[in-house]
């Protein structure tokens, strides 16, 4: 059987790039070493518990790369968009119903804002033409108001978070607040991410926004959980007479008189393909599947340099009860946030409180998630592979900080468990990072590597490559794939 294009790894990035193809008329195969598809973005269903592995709140969701990656194979990823979130920061409470935004901690009173009500009275003071004008006049523009804002943001490629956040923002709890969504958006300290990856970020779901759209739309939960996305793609690429294959691994890359022309298998088999895709890593790419001494020295180097995003942990808390109607919550330590990075990222230790911070209850979301009557909380933070502690400190640590976060967590928790970057480092990548190549400066824009790779043939895709592909992990991951098929379409396959 002859392939178009042989795809290394089903994660999103490999899974958007055979959407996209397989939706053009190609025919590929993705080869996936482990047993399951989706990589990082995945679920592992255990006696009526779906628990989710790696990531567990979305941004972009059906307006974003999900939703065309579906779309163009026919079908439709159906995403929970989020009515509540809370926050805890330092000993302070927010808490958004969906109605009031209440603020407590700070005084002996909570301030209660209804903004609900406040926006329902801003559009019903403004003439409903006029509003659908602008909005509609908003979404023309968005086109130009990339390309405008394209040069002014590739200056910010130069300027950390961290200086960004020291010049504009100096109310500690609203400083430590975005220290820390920036951290959880990107997973690098704030002293190496580029500020342009926030303005690049915001641009991407003010382009998914559409007139009359509420903007909590732009996140969500799939439901049907994380594996909804791949096995929706992957059924889709099925359908287009595309093979997907589990616990198959790539061995090598085979190139001949300088192109990609197939890969050899761990079981020494080879699968040939004018068009090979991996996203099995960049790095790992270079280095392992295809071999350094193919490549020019000086892109090997570069190569090598590339910084990985740092590494997390994840624990899934199953629940006797339901006992919150948490949808999403993000909580910061109790004690000072540098010392906290300080203690995470430099002296590589396990900081005395490993606050998740992020915090989702995915069966409040989607029931199906967990048995009827209990609850599945799930709590994500950062963490070092080479932290020097034992992982199995992390457990116990973070049990407290969710019962900080959550009244009545210890007494009703049933079990759990911990995924640790030992379990990420199962999906190849140097360090076992949340992301992939990171967001920091050197690395984003039109310096962020290219999915086209110096020898024919070969492309890059997820989480690791993609010149100006940008945005919130999950959705950049299957946007790079997208991107990358769509070059390989107009560019390459146009010439056949
Ligand atoms: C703890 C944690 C929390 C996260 N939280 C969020 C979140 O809330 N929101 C969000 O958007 N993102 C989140 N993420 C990030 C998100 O999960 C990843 O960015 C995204 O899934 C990466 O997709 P990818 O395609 O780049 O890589 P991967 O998912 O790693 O896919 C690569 C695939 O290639 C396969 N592979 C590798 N080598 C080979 C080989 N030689 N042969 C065959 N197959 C191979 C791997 O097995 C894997 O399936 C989180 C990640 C972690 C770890």
């Amino acid at each position: 059987m002859g392939y178009d294009a042989v795809i290394i790894g089903a994660g999103l990035g490999g899974l958007g790039a055979g959407a996209a193809l397989a939706a053009n008329g190609q025919k590929v195969i993705i080869l996936e070493r482990m047993e399951f598809i989706g990589g990082r973005c995945s679920s592992v269903d255990r006696d009526g518990w779906r628990l989710d592995i790696g990531c567990h709140f979305l941004f972009g969701c059906e307006h974003g790369s999900f939703g065309d990656a579906a779309k163009r194979l026919g079908k439709e990823i159906k995403f929970y968009h989020p009515s509540n979130f809370q926050l805890r920061v330092h000993d302070s409470f927010l808490k958004f119903d969906g109605e009031k935004l209440v603020i407590t901690g700070r005084g002996p009173d909570p301030i209660k804002i209804n903004v609900m009500d406040g926006i329902r009275e801003m559009m019903r003071l403004m003439p409903q033409e006029l509003m659908s004008m602008g909005m509609g006049m908003m979404t023309q523009m968005m086109p130009m108001v990339n390309a405008m804002a394209a040069p002014i943001i590739k200056q910010f490629d130069k300027v950390s978070m961290k200086s960004m956040l020291d010049s504009y923002f100096d109310w500690p709890i609203v400083r430590d607040f975005m220290e820390y969504f920036q951290m959880a958006g990107y997973c690098t300290p704030s002293n190496l991410t580029a500020s342009s990856e926030l303005l690049r970020t915001l641009l991407i779901y003010l382009g998914d926004w559409k007139p009359g759209m509420n903007p909590l739309e732009l996140m969500g939960y799939p439901i049907g959980g994380l594996e909804a996305i791949p096995n929706t793609l992957a059924e889709g690429i099925k359908e287009k007479g595309g093979e997907i294959r589990t616990g198959t691994g790539v061995k090598r890359v085979v190139v001949e008189n300088g192109r990609a022309v197939g890969v050899e298998l761990t079981d020494g088999e080879t699968i040939k393909a004018p068009i090979i895709i991996s996203n099995a890593g960049i790095k790992e790419t270079v280095a392992e599947l295809v071999g350094e001494d193919k490549f020019e020295a000086e892109y090997t180097k570069t190569i090598g340099n590339l910084v990985y995003g740092n590494s997390g942990f994840t624990l899934r808390a199953k629940m006797k009860q339901k006992i919150s109607d948490i949808e999403l919550g993000f909580c910061l330590p109790n004690h000072d946030v540098e010392g906290y990075l300080h203690a995470l990222w430099d002296d590589l230790t396990i900081p005395d409180l490993p606050t998740p911070i992020m915090v989702s209850s995915p069966s409040n979301m989607d029931p199906s998630a967990c048995p009827e009557g209990k609850q599945l909380i799930l709590g994500v933070g950062p963490c070092m592979l080479d932290v020097k502690e034992d992982f199995d400190m992390l457990g116990p640590l973070c049990v407290e900080s969710l019962d900080m976060l959550i009244p009545g967590f210890k007494d009703n928790l049933e079990s759990y468990d911990v995924l640790t970057p030992k379990t990420y480092a199962a999906f190849g990548e140097e360090n076992a990072p949340v992301i992939g190549i990171a967001q920091c400066m050197g690395q984003v824009g039109d310096e962020r590597p290219s999915s086209k790779s110096p020898i024919d043939g070969l492309y890059y895709v997820g989480g690791e490559a993609g010149r100006n592909v940008s945005g919130v992990a999950c959705d950049m991951a299957t946007n790079s794939g997208l991107a990358c098929a769509d070059y390989i379409i107009t560019q390459e396959l146009s010439k056949v």
